[in-house]
């Protein structure tokens, strides 16, 4: 193909450098598919993991699964890492993988389109040195589907005069001692840094729309002697984490099948709430209606007694204004506030990168999605939108497990497209509509009867037309199962025009 001045050739590019994008570039690198870029609009690895650096967060899977297969990690400190330290673990895999030299950090990515003439996409790049055009055999989207704050549209936000920032861009500038809080949502990021805040603030209003189902944490430190154990027997830490493993897959049938069974979560949600909070009104107001399992289920020890302190208040009538520097709610309460932290979750069903990419006929993938909601042939690939791969794409999220279990299955996928790409000499492979429609029926069929579908709550699992296009309604081996091997019978396929040209 000819070149155009400034744009420069690769075969994939990767879009991420979280979890999903690194993994891609290790195992694109160590299948011999070198010529690779990874642009990531953060200033280093680790995506979410990177970017979340607000007071308490850690991660809700245990630590020995919270880690690639490939690389264990014998040195985590606790049961559940913290942010820094996952942040670090990432680090430290980049580096050791001998990828980091393909990676171009601090630059977005502004738009991709599918070029037919080409049989590449074109991608534009944002960043220190300019705009940078490639053109790109693959595209690898690793973009993370709780990448884009969602910040809340209240009547007056955007003149307040205090502090104002997201759970996930978190300002460390600011002092938070002595100061009145509010925080806005409740939760998973919430019920970490409400806790943080009750410490050092002088008082932390917390506007709660939904209460959630919140079970302890068996939270612990891990001995020397265990950490000594798993780094010289490393089967012991494999046993521990299979066992981990297992443990969370025996969860799912309540969540897919009978979940019915999830009385038992929210009997463990009601202890945990009579063991944190003594007034009978608050407990009330923090006791969710519907089954456990329809949203997330949290797990924390701090936040009910945090709710408890003296210098904490849960607000849980709708907010109807924000002025210069106080909240109001419907009941024409106004509350005055220094700090508002908006811990309001993220774009999940309606993702921005959707909008950048645009595919063989001229529509955004976004185009698509409003007209029908997010759909994938496997959580990866997409009908209209060649040589394109979604890591963590429609259907893919987990509510009960590691989704970097999820994050090495469709990367493996990915490496078997491309290694089958070459062999057959092949220039685009695009699953047919008829196979992705199969697919999308049967997840549809299959989240039917799940908790996240019939347990009676809004979720951001939902999209607007009601559908459940976020969640993988089942084990998460059968998902491995599925994309072991690359389907090439599912798929549309073009020789390059040159061969096409040779053989004509
Ligand atoms: P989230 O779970 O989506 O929670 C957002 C909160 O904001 C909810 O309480 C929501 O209320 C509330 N909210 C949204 N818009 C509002 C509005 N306009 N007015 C008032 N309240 C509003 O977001 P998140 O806590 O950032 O967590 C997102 C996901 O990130 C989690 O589910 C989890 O997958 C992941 N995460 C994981 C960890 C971890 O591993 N430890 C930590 C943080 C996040 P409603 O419930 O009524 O919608």
């Amino acid at each position: 193909m000819s070149a155009t001045p400034g744009r420069r050739n690769v075969d994939h590019l990767i879009v991420g450098a979280g979890f999903a994008g690194l993994a891609a570039a290790i195992k694109l690198d160590e299948a011999g598919e070198r010529d690779f870029v990874v642009i990531e609009k953060d200033s280093d690895v680790g995506g979410t993991w990177h970017i979340n650096t607000y007071p308490g967060a850690e991660c809700d899977v245990p630590s020995q699964l919270y880690s690639y297969s490939f690389a264990l990690n014998p040195a985590w400190s606790k049961v559940y890492s913290p942010q820094q330290e996952i942040w670090e673990y990432t680090r430290r895999v980049a580096e050791e993988s001998g990828t980091l030299d393909r990676f171009v950090f601090d630059t977005a990515v502004l738009d991709a389109r599918w070029d037919d003439d080409l049989q590449r996409w074109v991608v534009r790049t944002e960043g220190p040195a300019g705009v940078q055009e490639y053109a790109a055999r693959t595209v690898v989207a690793g973009a993370g589907g709780l990448s884009e704050p969602r910040l809340p549209e209240i009547e007056g936000i955007d003149g307040f005069q205090g502090e104002i920032f997201h759970s996930a861009r978190w300002n460390h500038d600011v002092d938070l001692a002595g100061k009145r809080i509010a925080v806005i949502g409740t939760g998973a990021s919430a019920v970490q840094l409400v806790p943080e805040l009750q410490q050092v603030a002088g008082h932390v209003d917390v506007y709660q729309r939904t209460p959630n189902w919140i079970i302890p944490r068996n939270e612990r430190e891990f001995s020397s002697i265990e950490k000594a154990v798993f780094a010289k027997v490393p089967g012991a830490q494999r046993a521990l984490r299979s066992f981990v493993y297992a443990t969370l897959e025996a969860r799912v049938p309540a969540f897919a099948r009978f979940p019915v069974l999830m009385k038992a979560v929210e009997a463990q949600g009601r202890k945990n709430i009579a063991k944190g909070i003594s007034d009978p009104a608050l407990r009330a107001k923090v006791t969710p209606d519907y089954r456990a399992g329809c949203k997330r289920i949290l797990i924390s020890n701090k936040w009910y007694p945090a709710l408890d302190a003296d210098n904490v208040d849960l607000v849980t009538d709708p907010i109807a204004a924000v002025t210069a520097d106080a909240i109001v709610t419907a009941d024409g309460v106004e509350r005055p506030i220094d700090v508002l932290v908006v811990a309001t979750g993220f774009y999940v069903t309606e993702p921005p990168i959707a909008r950048h990419i645009t595919g063989r006929d001229g529509r955004t993938l976004a185009d698509l999605w409003d007209e029908s909601g997010m759909a994938a042939y496997k959580g990866t690939t997409f009908h209209g939108f060649p040589n394109l791969f979604q890591i963590v794409g429609p259907n893919t999220a987990l509510g009960h497990s590691s989704m970097i279990f999820i994050i090495e299955s469709q990367v493996r996928y990915v490496v078997e497209a491309a290694k089958a790409m070459r062999r057959e000499g092949l220039a685009a492979v695009e699953p047919t509509q008829a196979a992705q429609d199969a697919w999308t029926a049967e997840i549809r069929r299959k989240m039917r009867p799940t908790v996240w579908q019939t347990g009676g709550c809004a979720s951001w699992y939902l999209d607007k037309f009601g559908n459940n296009t976020t969640l993988w309604p089942g084990q998460t081996f059968t998902f491995r199962q599925h994309l072991s091997t690359f389907d090439l019978d599912r798929y549309d396929v073009e020789v390059s025009h040159e061969r096409e040209a040779v053989n004509a």
